[in-house]
């Protein structure tokens, strides 16, 4: 029988599990993230907010591997992203070393991208089976659990059409979760959703946070999920992070005039 560890992350100690280091990304003549440098640690939950535009979705696809940075470098738990050390070198990483650095990345998106024509139990065991070669018992017990985590037991042999948005997006979250992935990425994961199934989600996502040790890296306009999962947001501004700190302060004392606007404008 599984227990609670089997949602964790198998190594939160503190350490370094996501590193931006010098990250320029430009699209054209248009400068979407500026030098910019930050770290998350293994189990902390880190919101990244401000305004539209100001480059916090393009640090998620970096992140998968969407889009590769012009300068500088990216590291997730000590091995470089879209590098490789080759004897002191870096070097362009190539695709097999990419993809085992991603594997300890999840990442639940606006849209659910549920496979359409797989029952909801298989569209969690897919990915697990096929690549981290789990057998098919071992991911259907497991794809049960993370239904049950999600309040979804009872649906694993629907389809996502005969779903409601907010259970495709809680379908989605085991489905990321199946992965074991060290760190979870949410990208305005209940920005496409009718209002009031948000709160739905936004339960199981708090859940998440409090009962396991995952790492979260989320870019959310929902501030009081953001101030109640937080350890640390990050206040964006064209592609730089302007202030951050513990939820408490930039959410009642923030020191940027930027963030006093925005957060004025949002809350
Ligand atoms: P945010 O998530 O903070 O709203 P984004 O990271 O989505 O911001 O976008 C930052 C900027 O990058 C915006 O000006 C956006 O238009 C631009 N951008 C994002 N993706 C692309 C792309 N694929 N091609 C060109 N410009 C892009």
């Amino acid at each position: 029988m599984a227990t609670e560890t089997d949602h964790t992350n198998p190594a939160v100690d503190g350490s370094e599990l996501i590193r931006f280091d010098q990250v320029t990304k430009r699209f054209g003549s248009n400068t979407v993230l500026d030098n910019l440098d930050f770290s998350v640690s293994s189990g902390k939950h880190v919101t990244l907010i401000g305004p539209s535009g100001s480059g916090k979705t393009t640090i998620l696809r970096l992140l998968m591997t969407l889009l590769r940075p012009d300068e500088g470098t990216i590291k997730v738990d000590g091995d470089y992203l879209t590098h490789e050390d080759k004897g002191g070198a870096l070097v362009p990483a190539g695709e097999k070393h990419t993809r085992e650095v991603r594997k300890k990345i999840g990442m639940v998106f606006q849209q659910f991208n549920l496979f359409p024509n797989m029952r909801v139990l298989r569209n969690i065991t897919e990915a697990p089976v096929h690549v981290l070669g789990l057998s098919k018992d071992e991911a259907e017990t497991r794809a049960r659990e993370l239904l049950d985590l999600v309040g979804l037991g009872d649906k694993c042999d629907a389809y996502p059409t005969q779903l409601s948005g907010g259970q495709q997006q809680r379908v989605a979250i085991a489905r990321a979760l199946a992965m074991r992935p060290q760190v979870m990425l949410l990208d305005e994961v209940t920005s496409a959703l009718d209002p009031e199934l948000v709160a739905g989600v936004l339960d199981v996502l708090r859940d998440i946070a409090h009962t396991t040790d995952i790492t979260m890296l989320c870019v959310t306009h929902e501030m009081n999920f953001a101030r109640d999962i937080s350890d640390d947001v990050l206040m964006f501004d064209a592609g730089r992070v302007i202030e951050s700190g513990p939820p408490e302060k930039i959410f009642t004392e923030p020191e940027h005039e930027r963030t006093r606007e925005f957060l004025s404008a949002v809350l």
